[in-house]
């Protein structure tokens, strides 16, 4: 068990008080850690009167203390919940105990020290993301109130994992909405250019700076290894491919032959890299996913395993239209290529892409071809990018396995 220090004194009068209208500390109450701006008693507690990343302790209508939270006054989401408990104060202390928490449940469930340590909202630091790479960590400050807690989550990571390195990974765009600057920083140690991820029996060699987020896309590792399974054999298409990770675990798991396609030079080189240092062989092509997805007909290809793994189509609710006639054509696009009794695995991390919308759009597409469809298993996110369940922006990550076969 983690060795929790011990509570510090309450700090809870010295911190200024955010002040919600009636009713509206419903939601906090059922688990969410989000307070919306229209939820907030701008007449008691105007919203210019904080600074961005401010500390602050939410109180209800009636005056009920309802825990400590970060506030941006420039967001949406105007707060975020840190602690419940008076007695336990955003600080060194909490964020020692929140991530030796996150830590306890990684090191139940990985052998090794490959995953997400810290996924935000669900491992109740909302803002904060850390990657673990053995000894090396990555971490994305998402908010400016994560942000102004910079140097004490650094200490923290440094006390609870004694890691070589660390590094931040702030170059995403979604600073920019919080009023943030986008770098990429070593704050400790020598980060190294390149790190290997051991998963489903090959040695991937990731570039960590100039890689793709945090380097890893460690939430789709159950649905590689669901895929991999079905692919002994098959002739596999790994569509949105980035180091390779799905196919050359499908490579190594008897696959006949892997192509990868990805828009990202830099990301097929490092996909080729592995290949060659596992032994595996492997197919690439660069470009538009769409546009290759037609050479390949074109070209008169057929593959038995395919799988989509597209980047976020709907990244606000404003783009459902155009993302989910993206999703159908890409379905459609895939499902041509797939021979008689072939695999379909389609994936979204889209959360504004309801589950049943992705099943519908290769249901339709099926219709379309001609091809009949069976779901034969649902994936879901890896375990260490754990489900908060009252906060359902958390299950985000959708990915079914179709037989695909010819209708008659
Ligand atoms: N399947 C990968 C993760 C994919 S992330 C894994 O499990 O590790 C999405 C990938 O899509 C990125 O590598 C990005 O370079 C690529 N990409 C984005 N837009 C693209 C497009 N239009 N065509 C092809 N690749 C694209």
């Amino acid at each position: 068990m983690p060795n929790l220090a011990e509570p510090p004194t309450p700090t809870e009068s010295r911190l200024p008080a955010l002040y919600l209208k009636p009713h509206e500390e419903r939601r906090l109450l059922a688990g969410h850690l989000w307070v919306f701006s229209n939820e907030i008693n701008v007449a008691v507690s105007p919203l210019a009167g904080y600074s961005p990343g401010e500390l602050v302790q939410l109180r209800s209508s009636r005056d009920r203390f309802l825990g400590y939270a970060y506030i941006n006054p420039r967001t949406l989401i105007s707060a975020r919940l840190l602690s419940r408990d008076p007695a336990w104060p955003p600080g060194l202390p909490l964020l020692r105990r929140r991530i030796e928490t996150a830590l306890a449940l990684r090191e139940r469930l990985y052998r090794e020290p490959f995953y997400r340590l810290v996924f935000g909202e669900s491992d109740l630091l909302p803002g904060l993301v850390v990657d673990r790479y053995g000894e090396v960590l990555v971490v994305q400050l998402g908010t400016a109130g994560m942000e102004a807690l910079k140097e004490l989550i650094l200490e923290a990571l440094v006390q609870v994992i004694a890691p070589r390195a660390v590094q931040w990974r702030n170059d995403s765009p979604i600073r920019e909405l919080e009023g943030l600057p986008l770098y990429v920083e070593t704050a400790f140690g020598e980060v190294p250019d390149n790190v290997v991820i051991p998963e489903g029996g090959v040695r991937f060699r990731v570039p960590l700076a100039s890689g793709q987020k945090t380097g890893w896309y460690f939430d789709q590792a159950a649905n590689r290894a669901l895929f991999s399974h079905h692919a002994r054999g098959a002739r596999v298409l790994d569509v949105f491919s980035y180091a390779g990770s799905f196919g050359l675990q499908a490579a190594r798991a008897g696959a006949r032959e892997v192509t990868c396609v990805d828009a990202s030079a830099a990301a097929l080189e490092a996909a080729t890299a592995t290949a060659t240092a596992n032994g595996l062989a492997l197919e690439t092509r660069k470009g538009d996913a769409f546009q290759a997805l037609e050479a390949l007909h074109a070209e008169g290809r057929r593959f038995d395993a395919i799988v989509l793994d597209p980047p976020a189509f709907i990244k606000r609710r404003k783009d459902h239209p155009k993302g989910l006639a993206a999703y159908r054509r890409l379905n459609q696009l895939a499902l041509q290529l797939i021979d008689h009794d072939g695999l379909l695995m389609s994936c979204s991390c889209s959360w504004h892409l309801a589950p049943g919308e992705l099943t519908d759009a290769v249901q339709r597409a099926s219709r379309h071809l001609g091809r009949f469809v069976q779901l034969i298993a649902v994936g879901a996110q890896a375990p260490d990018h754990p489900v908060h369940p009252a906060v359902d922006e958390t299950r985000y990550l959708r990915a079914f396995l179709f037989r695909v076969t010819d209708a008659c």
